[in-house]
């Protein structure tokens, strides 16, 4: 029943009915929620009563009363969304206590000192909560009290130290609000579910859904649980663990409690805990019981489980139980060992891991040969390694990577830096963090918003500047995991490669072969470029002639490469297909350079600056996208297409003399003409034989096809296939030409509107537009198969590397997709999550 009772309510309730120790309560339903936020914020009518209901039997069945002198009940109100959003929305403890059951509390416990710091937890947190006053206020009492007594720890306070803070703390909320908070407990109880319904709507909420793809109506469950104290001397504690190591995923019990402390101590990141294995020594019995409820957990689920615990007095409770959020490679290693123990199958394990999570295990590592000394260390909580600047706020950073002074590794900020695959270094203990001043202080050092630091989230150091990062690298269970997803997958997966670093890098990734090599990238080299300058400015053929001749075998030398690292396996290589000025220098530069070079030159440089002005003026075009470029561009100038194509060939026999088995393709971009692909194979077709019979060499097979990229390319497949041995599907452009949308713009201007206001679901250059250009791709596919059925199909824009695009590539039945080498794991992943997906389709 998760989606009505929210994750933690659904939990909880399991957790009672399988005999794990758990407080009694009930659980306000996410439809609750929903009919409330449907109704401005009113209730519908007989929420109040139900729950009021249950509150009755709750009373009854713990023989106390909510707020009573005596024996009183207090309860917690916990939200509880059906997707896990840790820390994002609000939680109140302690509710019913007041100045009367404060009293009746301490009594009852004999504990004066816990009844009061619960009450001042309550204020404060139904304070901030419910009422809005500003967390900080109460912070800084907080803070100053413990100042003026010289305490370290918040239990270093005294009961009157305490009973102070409590008044203090009522002061705080009654100047912030112009009121006394109210002390009637049930009222209470009725704004506190209020407050914590609105809190579904709060801006960090909302921010968490957007990244996380929750949908936004789903509304949060409330869960009302009878308080169980931690915070009631040495033998009670509070603390989260994980049933394996959420970091890396070892199989060990792993976390982190506080003695004689409060839940939200721990996951706010307030104290640095202690770890779970010193709980042993401490309360023995509790641990035995937690030790056998995890295992208990773990097994029920089939799952690693990250779990909330609260010992009082000696006795164990578990307040939340939910699967552990881990990062990629700790995903990775428990899915292994659950499949080795025997716990799930092979199928169930990729269901479990998350393509885009993959990203995480392909990002930088700190390079192990740097010399630098950490400026401090704090917890490794989520690995990889960030630069950045310093950033004080929220709202301002874009953050590579996160740095607490508080907090263990349980900490939201650590566990949502782990879900989102960013670097985090928490609880850096000797960090003093000013956020007014915007300063961070260690030791004797301080740095500002102005400094870059060094974050290694892997070992939990802290460096000053900026360190050279390495690339990551494969492990065994990356290799194991994706293992299985080929066994599953029927989508082949390529990479796109333009050098033949790239095209090793890919293999070792698992690239079944180069989907795209994007010739132009070799132009640009600055040892080219002004080779390639003079080919495009040359006034006669023969120095035109002269300059291609110069760049044959620098380009037939980076095919070798990509041919030698490829061998056994297709590369297509792309002929020339951006607009020729994109090589010549910016007109407006040039504009300038001639203008000062009028003011006072040298008259030679002049004339030369002049003469290249005019022929970028005479090249430039309002559209170049939809200009002069691709097909067209060496249908204008068939000398290209014919030095490009003999580089190829001439590179794929040097080789196969050296024993390799190069596998040409080559392709033609921007083609909206079958006349256009007729033409140009013609052109490809005759140098191509001309080399090989130079050569002597009759076996030495090619194909040649073309990039499905404009949509009159797609609605007319069945002609151009007629001169294609295959189509490669080039959603950038096609997305470009489908939906109007220029692709270098879009993204800085009305598309980032757009997204914001829900007009498109998506950003149609990262997630491929399923209705527009993903009926496009279909057609092409369909039209091309009729009048060709051995036709192969792929797809290499930047959408071949995306999850949800690649779900929908399967399901339209293109024979492969191509991504760049760091995207081929996340593919072949997403790949075989694609068939499982629609197996699970078919048998519903
Ligand atoms: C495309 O348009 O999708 C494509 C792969 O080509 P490019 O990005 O080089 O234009
Ligand atoms: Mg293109």
């Amino acid at each position: 029943m998760r989606s009505l009772l929210g994750g933690k309510g659904a939990g909880v309730a399991e957790m009672r009915r399988i005999g794990v120790p758990v407080p009694d309560g009930f659980t306000v339903t996410t439809a609750a929620c929903v009919a409330a936020m449907r109704g401005g914020g009113t209730w519908p009518d007989g929420l109040w009563g139900e729950i009021q209901a249950h509150l009755d039997a709750l009373e009854r069945r713990t023989g106390r009363v909510l707020g009573a002198a005596e024996r009183p009940l207090l309860v917690s109100v916990r939200s509880g969304a059906v997707f896990s959003m840790p820390g994002m929305m609000d939680t109140i403890l302690n509710l019913g206590i007041s100045e009367q059951s404060a009293a009746g509390l301490a009594a009852e416990s004999g504990d004066p000192r816990f009844a009061w710091d619960s009450y001042r937890r309550f204020v404060q947190m139904y304070g901030e909560v419910v009422e809005g006053v500003p967390g900080q206020a109460f912070e800084d009492e907080l803070t100053a009290l413990k100042d003026r007594r010289g305490a370290r720890q918040d239990t270093d306070l005294t009961v009157d130290d305490l009973r102070d803070l409590t008044a203090t703390f009522r002061r705080v909320a009654r100047e912030s609000t112009g009121h006394d908070l109210p002390t009637e407990p049930r009222e209470q109880l009725r704004r506190a579910i209020d407050a914590v319904f609105a809190s579904w709507d709060s801006p960090r909420a909302q921010v968490y859904r957007r990244l996380n793809d929750i949908p936004d109506d789903l509304g949060t469950a409330v869960n009302v649980m009878q308080m169980v104290f931690g915070n009631k001397g040495g033998t009670s504690a509070t603390g989260v663990c994980f049933t394996r190591n959420p970091a890396t995923g070892a199989k060990e019990r792993y976390g982190e409690f506080l003695l004689d402390a409060q839940g939200e101590d721990v996951v706010a990141g307030i104290r640095t805990p202690r770890r779970l294995q010193e709980l042993e020594t401490v309360l023995p019995e509790a641990y035995a019981r937690l030790m056998s409820a995890m295992d208990r957990l773990e097994r029920h689920y089939g799952d690693m489980q990250d779990i909330e615990f609260t010992v009082e007095d000696g006795t164990l409770y578990l307040l939340q139980v939910r699967t552990g959020k881990r990062t990629a490679a700790a995903a990775l290693k428990v899915a292994r060992d659950l499949v080795a123990e025997g716990l799930i199958d092979t199928e169930t394990a990729l269901r479990r891991i998350d393509p885009a999570q993959l990203d995480q295990l392909l990002h930088p590592a700190l390079d192990p040969d740097h010399t630098a000394t950490p400026l401090t260390h704090g917890l490794n909580a989520s690995p990889g390694a960030a630069v950045g600047r310093l950033v004080f706020d929220a709202d301002t950073a874009a953050a590579q990577g996160v740095l607490t002074a508080h907090g263990g590794m349980t900490s939201h900020a650590a566990v949502v830096a782990r879900g989102m695959g960013k670097p985090c270094v928490a609880g850096a203990g000797d960090l003093r963090i000013d956020a007014d001043a915007r300063t961070l202080t260690i030791g004797g050092t301080v740095l500002t918003d102005a400094d870059t630091v060094t974050l290694d989230g892997t070992t939990g150091a802290v460096y000053p500047g900026a360190l050279p990062l390495v690339p990551p690298r494969v492990t065994d269970d990356f290799s194991t995991v994706l293992g299985w997803a080929d066994d599953v997958r029927r989508l082949g997966v390529r990479a796109n490669a333009d050098t033949g670093a790239d095209a090793v890098r890919a293999r070792e990734l698992g690239a079944e072969g180069v989907g795209l090599c994007r010739t132009e990238h070799m132009f640009m080299a600055t040892d080219r470029l002004p080779v390639v300058r003079r080919m495009i400015l040359a006034d006669t053929a023969a120095s035109r002639q002269a300059a291609l001749d110069q760049l044959l075998p620098v380009q037939q030398a980076d095919f070798e490469e990509i041919f030698t690292a490829m061998t056994g396996l297709p590369v297509a290589v792309r002929l020339i297909d951006p607009p020729l000025h994109e090589f010549l220098p910016d007109l407006v530069e040039q504009s300038l350079l001639v203008q000062r070079l009028e003011a006072g030159g040298e008259p030679g440089e002049l004339g030369q600056a002049r003469a290249l002005l005019a022929r970028i003026t005479s090249m430039a075009e309002a559209n170049p996208m939809l200009g002069t470029r691709g097909v067209r561009l060496t249908l204008l100038h068939p000398e290209i297409g014919v030095m490009q194509t003999r580089a190829i060939v001439r590179a794929a026999l040097a080789v196969r003399a050296r024993g390799l088995d190069p596998r040409v393709e080559i392709m033609v971009p921007l083609v909206g003409y079958a006349e256009e692909l007729r033409r140009m194979r013609e052109i490809v077709v005759a140098t191509a034989d001309e080399e090989l019979a130079a050569a002597g060499v009759t076996d030495l097979a090619y194909r040649v096809g073309t990039m499905i990229e404009l949509p009159r390319a797609a609605l007319t497949a069945g002609e151009i296939a007629e001169h294609a041995d295959f189509f490669s599907f080039g959603t950038n452009d096609l997305t470009q030409t489908t939906i109007g949308v220029s692709r270098d713009d879009a993204e800085g201007s009305f598309l980032a509107a757009y997204l914001e206001e829900g007009i498109v679901p998506a950003d149609p250059f990262a997630s491929l537009d399923a209705d527009g250009v993903g009926e496009l791709v279909r057609t092409g596919v369909e039209r091309g198969l009729r009048t060709r059925p051995d036709l192969e199909t792929g797809v290499c824009g930047e959408h071949g590397g995306d999850p949800a695009s690649i779900t929908l590539l399967d399901r339209i039945g293109v024979d492969y997709v191509s991504c760049s080498p760091y995207r081929i794991p996340v593919a072949r992943l997403a790949a075989a999550r694609a068939r499982l997906d629609d197996a699970a389709r078919d048998d519903a």
